[in-house]
């Protein structure tokens, strides 16, 4: 996790930063700007020792939260609250999202978070069950729900991201969720290290290079590195074999950069990426 730091404080600063030099991007990170103070207030308030309670797997067992066992009643008036925040600074969609959700009954407006604690950590398998009608109705509505999650999982995993030794699964063995995006930096011992960050609590685990994160495909030539002129420090990792990619942030290029800001911020990336007929590992917080 960010060392020292308040996550969403780090990550608006750095959206800021972005703005002015990434016009392909400006509407997404003005948006940033604003959820992410929305998260920092939410975060202020997660109940972190009751909640990892409830939710804390058994010694030695992955991933370390049972993040469905998230107290659904507890989350309904925080959830009401970031909902009326959103609603406020969101582009058009996503306030008129906002408000058809704050306009229904209380047990109804919470139907997006149980649709996201349902399909929890099981993102890899959606075909083959894809739930019944009421959860692809939440599906418009899962951007909220995530973004309203987040923050929460990330408050009570920062509290142990020690990473187990011999991790080295492609979901996150704290929260169970997918990789949002891979990092590179130069480590004392490890030159070019490689992790994948976590899609929703950022905890970063370390990943075999040269290997898709997908599929687990090792041939070179089966994996290409597509970069753009405009963009030094992320490049999009792609996989021959599975048509997956994922957005690698190389701290070595650019020791500023915040990698899940970052990889939002590189769209241009993820246009090139799905021209190609490429499927993102795991969509952003914004669905791209
Ligand atoms: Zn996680
Ligand atoms: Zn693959």
């Amino acid at each position: 996790m960010t060392p020292g730091g308040d996550p969403w404080r780090l990550r608006r600063a750095r959206a800021i930063h972005l703005l002015p030099h990434t016009p392909h991007a400006e509407e997404i990170l003005s948006f940033y700007v604003g959820l992410t103070e929305a998260q920092e207030s939410l975060a202020d308030r997660v109940p972190v020792s009751d909640w990892s309670g409830l939710i804390q797997s058994r010694e030695g067992e992955f991933p370390r939260l049972r993040v469905p066992g998230l107290p659904l009643e507890e989350l309904a008036l925080p959830f009401r609250d970031f909902l009326s925040t959103v609603a406020e600074f969101g582009t058009e969609t996503i306030k008129s999202g906002a408000h058809a959700l704050l306009s229904r009954d209380d047990d109804r407006q919470l139907e997006p978070l149980r649709a996201a604690l349902g399909a929890w950590g099981k993102a890899e398998k959606t075909g083959e069950d894809v739930e019944d009608d009421r959860e692809e109705q939440e599906e418009d509505f899962y951007f909220y729900a995530r973004a309203f999650l987040e923050p929460i999982v990330t408050s009570i995993a920062q509290a142990d991201s020690s990473q187990p030794t011999d991790w080295t699964q492609n979901f996150c063995f704290v929260c169970g969720e997918p990789p949002q995006v891979a990092v590179l930096r130069d480590l004392p011992d490890a030159v070019g290290h490689r992790s994948l960050m976590c899609s929703i609590c950022a905890t970063e685990w370390r990943f075999q290079r040269l290997t898709c994160p997908h599929c687990r495909e090792t041939e070179a030539d089966k994996l290409p590195v597509h970069t753009a002129d405009s963009i030094a420090h992320v490049r999009v990792d792609a996989c021959a074999t599975c048509s997956r990619y994922v957005k690698t942030v190389d701290l070595r290029q650019d020791g500023t950069a915040v990698p899940l800001v970052d990889e939002l911020a590189a769209v241009e990336l993820d246009i090139w990426a799905q021209e190609q007929g490429l499927t993102k590992l795991r969509a952003n917080v914004l669905g791209l």
